[in-house]
């Protein structure tokens, strides 16, 4: 076996001192989880109505400093609530990145609107500001009314979703003033970044909308869940009313004023949430902590540990090198994989797949280079002992 895989193998078993299958991700609980989980149980509030809903909702405003957020039942609905919100609808067009994970996608095409894939940066792995810029310059027109629209087509142009990519912020000064000049909303899927600050302020504080999600394999986890950020308290209050039914407040009658949704998080669900929000700190220093020994530990081998970006400070959810060819990344993901410690190539580009492959997308160079070259490492948080 190539010996920068050996010793990389090594050095995994070595860091999480175990011989057992190393995960990619994986959630860590204690009697604290459990506490919560068993009181909301006792309490009989286990839906979507009870006090862990909204004590989760304000540990994570309190803690991302934002003006609002909707806890819900899972990342991808809190984005699509933030799309829909946005106006987006059947024949309108949403920029985004070909290098993210399919959700993003499917929650575009769920409301009638296409994706236009635009290429990544290779320092940010998200939504590259210049390249966007150029599409923009040649494909796009503001017109009198105040709507970006597509030259060629005339379709409205709705929004433009970058997403953070294992927790590494995208470039969003420029992007929020790609956002101003063009009259576009930024939505941030930020479902994997919870913790990551991009010049000091959180990202998710930065679009009109963002997203972030608890799957049990994110850096917190409500079982199933997700919260959808609003810059506007207005947008929050819709936002908390359509997705429960948007029923209006009336002690017994059943009066519905729009067509709603049943997206919100159960209270059992937040429970766990709110336990794991005690904890996120200790999370972030843990996997930056980790994220140091792995660069530490790369800079004397072959494969390029992926840093966080300048002016940005990263949760470092996924740890990922870049593999100097994919032949060599073929036989990294094969032999890590037998000798149970779990590594995975970065998603399939979604223009390669046929789902998106007629989207509109530019020549996606670095998304190319880098869909080649990813590999995501174990990247569970490594928590001292007390
Ligand atoms: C996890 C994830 C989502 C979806 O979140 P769920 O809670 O699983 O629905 C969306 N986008 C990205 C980039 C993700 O990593």
């Amino acid at each position: 076996m190539n010996t920068d895989i050996s010793l990389t193998i090594e050095f995994i078993r070595h860091t999480y001192k175990t011989n057992a299958f190393i995960p990619l991700h994986a959630p860590q609980f204690d009697d604290r989880e459990s506490k919560l989980v068993n009181e909301t149980i006792n309490s009989s509030f286990v839906s979507s109505i009870g006090k862990f809903v909204t004590q989760f909702e304000q540990d994570i405003q309190s803690y991302l400093s934002s003006n609002s957020a909707v806890a819900m039942v899972n990342g991808t609905a809190a984005l699509q609530s933030a799309l829909y919100l946005a106006g987006v609808g059947v024949g309108d067009l949403v920029i985004t990145q070909s290098l993210t994970f399919v959700a993003t996608c499917n929650t575009i095409h769920h409301l009638g609107a296409t994706p236009i894939f635009i290429d990544v940066s290779k320092e940010h792995l998200s939504l590259c500001p210049r390249a966007l810029e150029n599409y923009l310059n040649q494909h796009a027109e503001l017109c009198d009314d105040g709507i970006c629209r597509n030259k060629n087509s005339g379709q409205t142009i709705k929004a433009f979703v970058p997403m953070h990519t294992f927790g590494h912020p995208a470039e969003l000064d420029k992007l929020l003033v790609i956002s101003q000049q063009w009259n576009i909303p930024l939505i941030e899927d930020a479902a994997e970044s919870l913790g990551s600050t991009y010049e000091g302020k959180h990202t998710g504080t930065f679009g009109r909308f963002a997203a972030i999600s608890f799957n049990g394999n994110k850096i917190i986890t409500t079982g199933g869940g997700g919260i959808l950020i609003c810059h506007d308290q207005a947008d929050a209050a819709y936002a908390h009313h359509i997705n429960t039914t948007a029923k209006v407040a009336h002690p017994f009658e059943f009066y519905h004023d729009a067509y709603g949704f049943n997206n919100r998080l159960p209270n059992l669900n937040a429970a766990l949430g709110c336990a794991q929000m005690e904890k996120l700190d200790n999370y972030v220093k843990a996997k930056r902590r980790l994220a140091s020994q792995y660069q530490s530990f790369f800079a004397s081998s072959r494969f390029d540990f992926v840093t966080e970006p300048s002016n940005c400070r990263s949760n470092y959810w996924l740890n990922a090198i870049l593999l100097p060819d994919p032949a060599l990344r073929e036989e990294f993901l094969v032999k890590t994989n037998e000798a149970n410690v779990m590594t995975r190539p970065v998603w399939q580009l979604m223009h390669s797949l046929p789902l998106f492959q007629h989207a509109e997308r530019d020549e996606q160079r670095n998304a190319s280079w880098l869909a080649k070259r990813l590999i995501n490492l174990p990247s569970s948080p490594v928590l001292k002992a007390d």
